[in-house]
Order: structure tokens, then sequence, then C-alpha cells
């Protein structure tokens, strides 16, 4: 999607620090971290929210999540552990509508979150 900021990413039309990527997926650091670990994980396709996913998308969900155990087991957070988050929609504090988990680690996470 041409105005879509995530979808500038993946095309290497925004610069973004990459920590992860393959043909399906793509992580970067967030521009405005909430934690001393705080990484996007989007797919390459663009899907605005869960609310458009395809049953044809049951791949990349599994794959988006596959790839944040991957970068936390690099980032060494197998014993201290991470939250993995998905805003959804505005009232569920979505502000970029490309489908996208926050993986945030490296300090104490309370709970319930804000
Ligand atoms: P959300 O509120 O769940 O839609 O999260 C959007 C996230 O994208 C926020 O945490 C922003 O800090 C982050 N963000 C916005 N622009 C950029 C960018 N150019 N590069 C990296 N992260 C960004
Ligand atoms: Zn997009």
């Amino acid at each position: 999607m041409e105005d879509c900021l995530f979808c500038r990413i993946v095309k290497k039309e925004i610069p973004a620090t990459v920590v992860y990527e393959d043909e399906t997926v793509v992580a970067f650091e967030d521009i405005n971290p909430v934690a001393p670990v705080h990484i996007l994980i989007i797919p390459k396709k663009h899907i605005s929210t869960f609310f458009a996913l395809e049953p044809e998308d049951d791949a990349i969900i599994s794959r988006l999540h596959r790839a944040a155990v991957q970068i936390a087991q690099e980032m060494g957070l197998k014993e201290k552990g991470f939250r993995l988050v998905a805003n959804c929609q505005r009232g569920g504090g979505q502000l970029i509508f490309h489908l996208h988990y926050h993986l945030i680690a490296g300090r104490p996470l309370g709970w319930p979150p804000g």
C-alpha cells in the first residue's frame, strides 16, 4: 500500500534498524521505544488490522510469532522473558494500520497494561 508507513519500510523507502527479515516478515527497532528492547514485527503483506485477516493469512501469523521467538532468543530473553503486544483499532491504541506486534522487554512489565 503506497501511503502506508510500514509498507514503505518493507520496501526500504524509509530507513529502519532491521533486526530480522525473511520472505514473509520484517522486524525493526521502534523509533520511540517504551522499554530497553522494543522491536516491531510486521508481515511484508499489508494487512490493516486483525479484522482484515483472511484464512490464507494463517501462515503469516504463525511466522510472526516464530520470528518473535527467534529474535527473543537471539537477544538473550529466553530466561528473562518478554511481552508480545498487538494494538487493534484506535480504541486498542493502534496508530499504524499495518498489522504489527510489539516485542517489549528489558524492564519490569506491569500488569494489567495501561
Ligand atoms: P501502534 O500504536 O501499535 O500502531 O504502534 C505504532 C508504533 O510504530 C509506535 O510504537 C511508534 O513509535 C512506531 N513507529 C512509528 N513510526 C516509526 C518508524 N518510522 N520507525 C519505527 N517505528 C515507528
Ligand atoms: Zn502497509
